[in-house]
């Protein structure tokens, strides 16, 4: 379907590698003080002076974490630095450079790596990172893109996964459930067309949470809102895998239990519609869904009157001793033990 796509076609083989990297990188500007040297030689330079330095890295490959029959290549490549981002916010830390390295087979056109890059460079621009480096390499298969991140903070900023404490508030930002509710409207999509590949499909319903699997935002903004408002997170991580797992991750390595109130996971009111049409539990979707790239996070109970005005964030929980474990506390009030289980194992 990629071929399909795009009109002109110049074989990857025309430019060589150095052309190719240099014909895909040479746009991008770098905007930080920190990069004394970005693209160009055998190592990139930084500089953070006295500030501490976090590193990310994440893979993704063709039919396991994407699927180019319904991924455009430039929302793919702006996936790719916000899923990265990501991990760096969830540290509370500033972004400030990425290194993205690919490995792509002779079935891709240099138009199609050219949208791959245009979505790379959009990201770049909004979030303020430099594209400081890469490897770029060919594949016998699909295509595979690792993304490296790097961000600086104060050494007295930095939130841990290990910081809560009992009496603390479980705070998650934005919204649970869209992603995963985005890709089941795509995969029925994808599903139509092959039966009837002139179908028209109107999927203007699910703008929100197709935008949501397919262009997800990594919250800077939430960073910064937190550090405006004088609230330092006793411990933070983003909802990757989904929120039953993530609050499994901060239980477990802060030695402490939670209390989840089902009526209080904030969902939108098209992944509530979606998930009645697809007869899904939307607590369930929000639970295991995954991909949602908000933060969620942990703050002393001193701390809530800074936050509880805000529509950006909503407290979900509250942290108790470790022997009372991690439960559900439903709707019709009964206390149900909560499984980390990431999205891939959804119907198993
Ligand atoms: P080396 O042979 O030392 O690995 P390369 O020819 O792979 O060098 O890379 C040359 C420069 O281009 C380096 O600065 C490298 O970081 C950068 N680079 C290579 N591939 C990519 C890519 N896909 N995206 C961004 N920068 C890249
Ligand atoms: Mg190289």
């Amino acid at each position: 379907m990629i071929e399909d796509k795009n009109q002109q076609r110049t074989q990857l083989s025309d430019l060589g590698e150095f052309g190719l990297i240099d014909h895909l990188t040479k746009h991008f500007k770098i905007k930080q003080n920190s990069t004394i040297k970005g693209v160009g030689d055998d190592a990139a330079v930084l500089n953070f002076d006295k500030k501490k330095v976090v590193v990310t890295t994440d893979l993704l490959i063709e039919g396991v974490h994407f699927d180019l029959s319904y991924v455009p290549l430039k929302h793919l490549g702006y996936k790719a630095i916000m899923v990265n981002l990501s991990d760096v916010y969830a540290m509370n830390a500033k972004a400030t450079q990425v290194t993205v390295s690919i490995a792509v087979s002779n079935r891709f056109p240099l138009e199609a790596l050219e949208d791959l890059y245009a979505g790379i460079e959009t990201a770049t621009k909004i979030y303020n990172v430099d594209l400081i480096g890469g490897d770029t390499t060919s594949s016998n298969t699909g295509l595979l893109i690792s993304v490296t991140a790097i961000g600086e903070i104060e050494s007295d900023n930095v939130v841990y996964r290990s910081g809560a404490k009992p009496n603390d508030l479980l705070v998650v930002s934005g919204d649970l459930g869209g992603a995963y509710m985005g890709l089941q409207v795509l995969e029925r999509e994808k599903e139509v067309y092959k039966v009837n590949p002139n179908s028209q499909p109107d999927l203007e319903i699910y703008s929100y949470i197709i935008e949501r699997q397919l262009k997800p935002e990594a919250r800077q903004d939430i960073v910064k809102l937190l550090s405006d408002l004088n609230v330092k997170p006793t411990s933070m991580i983003d909802v990757s895998d989904g929120l039953s797992s993530e609050i499994i991750h901060i239980c477990k390595q802060s030695k402490v239990g939670c209390d989840i109130y089902e009526e209080k996971i904030p969902l939108d009111p098209q992944v509530i519609s979606t998930c009645e049409e697809f007869d899904i539990d939307s607590t369930t979707v929000a639970l295991n869904g995954g991909e949602d790239y908000e933060l969620l996070f942990t703050i002393s109970q001193d701390d809530f009157p800074k936050i509880k005005a805000n529509p950006n964030l909503t407290v979900i929980g509250f942290i108790k001793e470790e022997k009372e474990g991690v439960h559900l506390v439903t709707r019709a009030d009964t206390r149900i033990p909560v499984k980390a289980q990431g999205w891939k194992n959804f119907n198993s």
